[in-house]
């Protein structure tokens, strides 16, 4: 197991899939090796260079790997690049600023985190059934999207009433109550074998996704236990 990149996943039952993700702590100096430490042995570090500076800490990515946790943690604070350091401590490790008006989010997710003693958790969510990650999204139609919905005789999928277009993409046309159109009401996709890359990319246990069930199930860890 390559602990401290991707998530590792297990389907325990049917609808349930276990997830091992990263805990996420925050470190000041003089506790920097101990912050690379916890990196190492797969868990996130929000890292305070000064009481005004903070970096995210995570393993470098695999390239080409979408689901990697870490890559999303910082997609969830609104960076999609990161870097590595070349020196120093932090030598081997990707990094994000983490901007201000993210400082609350990212001490939230320390508090969240502060019960789990070792720096990766297990916990189990009911993906196939949940559906948080499809409500008041925006999830736009790639060329590879549109070609998958022809193969399956379903191009209409791209067009009126499923899909419009919006500042020059094509999106997914969400319901009143902010649903996706293809979420049916026992929270399954009625498009599951033929979604776009979008949905199918979305790494189940990363902070998006947990934010998305903290938001639409009142679930602060992810988990029901
Ligand atoms: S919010 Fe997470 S658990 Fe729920 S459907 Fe999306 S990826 Fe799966
Ligand atoms: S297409 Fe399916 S997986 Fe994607 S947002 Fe809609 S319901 Fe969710």
């Amino acid at each position: 197991m390559d602990r401290g990149r991707g998530a590792l996943y297990v389907f325990a039952e049917m609808s349930a899939l276990q997830v091992t993700r990263p805990v996420v702590r925050s470190f000041k100096w003089p506790f920097f090796d101990e912050a690379v430490s916890w990196v190492w042995r797969g868990g996130h570090a929000v890292v305070w260079l000064s009481a005004r500076k903070a970096r995210l800490v995570f393993a470098h990515p695999r390239e080409a790997d979408e689901f990697d946790l870490g890559w999303w943690s910082a997609l969830d604070i609104g960076q999609s690049e990161f870097a590595v350091a070349k020196r120093g401590t932090f030598a081997g490790l990707a990094y994000v600023r983490v901007p201000h008006d993210c400082y609350r989010i990212v001490r939230e997710r320390v508090v969240r985190d502060s019960v789990h003693p070792e720096p990766t958790r297990a916990i189990e969510l009911d993906c196939l059934a949940c559906g948080a990650c499809c409500k008041d999204n925006r999830v736009v139609l790639e060329k590879v999207d549109i070609e998958r919905f022809e193969r399956a005789g379903r191009a209409d999928l791209a067009a009126p009433p499923y899909a419009r277009r919006e500042d020059g993409a094509v999106v997914l046309v969400l319901r009143r109550d902010k649903r996706c159109k293809h979420l049916e009401d026992d929270n399954r996709c009625a498009v599951y074998a033929i979604r776009p890359d979008a949905c199918s990319s979305f790494p189940p246990g990363s902070e998006c996704c947990l934010s998305s069930r903290e938001e639409e199930m009142g679930l602060v860890d992810g988990a029901r236990a």
